[in-house]
């Protein structure tokens, strides 16, 4: 499985780097939940590595496996775990390094630890999850600073052509990260930003850091509350009775007109992919026919994740933004194949393919 040590940052290959989250998955499979003072024997607790950061790191990394031996896109992950922690040495870690990501620019908190999702399974509601996630080091130190990540993104061996970015660190740093890298704060260091803006932050997002981003990537509740949010109205009011009403095709154009964003994907769970860009090219792909749905934990981030490296290898040849029109059909194919994969895999992390193992 995959290769043993993660490789440097190569020169020759294009570079993402993922700036996110990292979080340990606590998952209790129970018959029901307790109720309050109550104590139940659980059926089995498995313990895996995750994070929207991460698990996108991971599919950027193992999207970039041409072959076993060789990769072609150099992945790099920027984030924060608590210090001396076992979890991030012994799942963590491995879990990127094995996917060729670069982990030196991980970070330790003395003040947090590593962020957590707790998540009971119950059997009697039908497999239904209740989850509690505690940011912990996603939220502390240097998560807290643009300008500290901005100096360790500058400090790697290459610039990266793409930076991906989640909704799972503060408002604040994503923020000032898109209004950097989108080129408002430092046209010199602009790079191509995919935001994945789940979760959509409750406040919503300013319409400054969001204008001019490259590539905006959201499932169907997303791009409702996003644009709820660009049009100045409270994130989540009213959204259930939107999603009913409004489709993709109507929704994708509000960012590129208002936001400027080039590239706007919608994903439909097992309804596949709606694609429409700035200069004019729109479409659906389907969803890819599984025989059994396991575990949908990870389907969005292999989609980013993937889409990501098939941006990047478009990005080195130093053609423009506008000309991945002829090409984005079939970076969405490819994306929507590797999430299809994954749903039929039980975890986050080690539910991801590797490009070699997609035909
Ligand atoms: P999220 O998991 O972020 O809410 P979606 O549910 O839209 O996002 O799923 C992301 C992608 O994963 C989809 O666009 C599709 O490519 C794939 N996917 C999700 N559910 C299924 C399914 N049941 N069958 C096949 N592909 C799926």
């Amino acid at each position: 499985m995959g290769i043993k040590t993660a490789p440097a940052i190569t020169p020759s290959n294009p570079h993402i780097c993922i700036i996110g989250s990292l979080n340990i998955d606590f998952v209790t499979s129970t018959p029901r939940c307790p109720g309050p003072g109550e104590t139940l024997t659980a059926t089995s607790l498995t313990v895996t590595a995750g994070g929207k950061g991460g698990n996108q790191a991971v599919a950027a990394g193992r999207a970039s496996f041409i072959s076993k031996e060789e990769h072609d896109v150099s992945v790099s992950m920027i984030g924060a775990v608590g210090a001396d922690d076992v979890y991030y040495t012994s799942l963590l870690k491995p879990g990127l390094e094995n996917s060729g990501v670069s982990t030196t620019d991980i970070g330790e908190s003395t003040e947090a630890q590593t962020g957590s999702a707790s998540i009971i399974v119950e059997d009697a509601a039908g497999g239904e999850n209740r989850i509690l996630v505690v940011p912990g080091a996603n939220h502390a130190g240097i998560m807290n600073d643009v300008t500290q990540i901005v100096a360790a993104v500058k400090s790697q061996k290459t610039s990266p052509a793409v930076v991906v970015l989640q909704g799972e660190i503060p408002r604040k740093t994503t923020l000032g990260l898109l209004e950097y890298f989108n080129g408002g704060l430092a046209a010199k260091d602009r790079a191509h930003v995919v935001f994945n803006p789940a979760p959509v932050f409750p406040e919503g997002i300013s319409l400054a850091a969001l204008k001019n981003t490259s590539v905006l990537i959201m499932n169907e509740t997303e791009a409702v509350q996003m644009s709820r949010s660009i049009a100045g109205l409270p994130v989540s009011e009213g959204q259930s009775t939107e999603l009913n009403y409004l489709q993709p095709e109507d929704l994708a154009p509000r960012f590129h007109e208002v936001a400027h964003v080039q590239i706007v994907l919608i994903t439909l769970g097992a309804k596949g992919v709606y694609f429409s860009t700035r200069s004019g090219r729109a479409g659906s792909v389907e969803g890819v026919k599984v025989a059994k749905v396991v575990d949908t934990t990870a389907a969005g981030d292999t989609f980013v994740g993937y889409f990501s490296t098939a941006l990047a290898r478009f990005i080195a040849t130093g053609a423009a933004l506008e000309a991945f029109d002829r090409e984005i059909e079939d970076a969405v194919k490819k994306a929507n194949a590797a999430a299809a994969k994954c749903v039929q895999r039980r975890g986050a992390m080690q539910s991801i393919p590797f490009a070699y193992d997609m035909e």
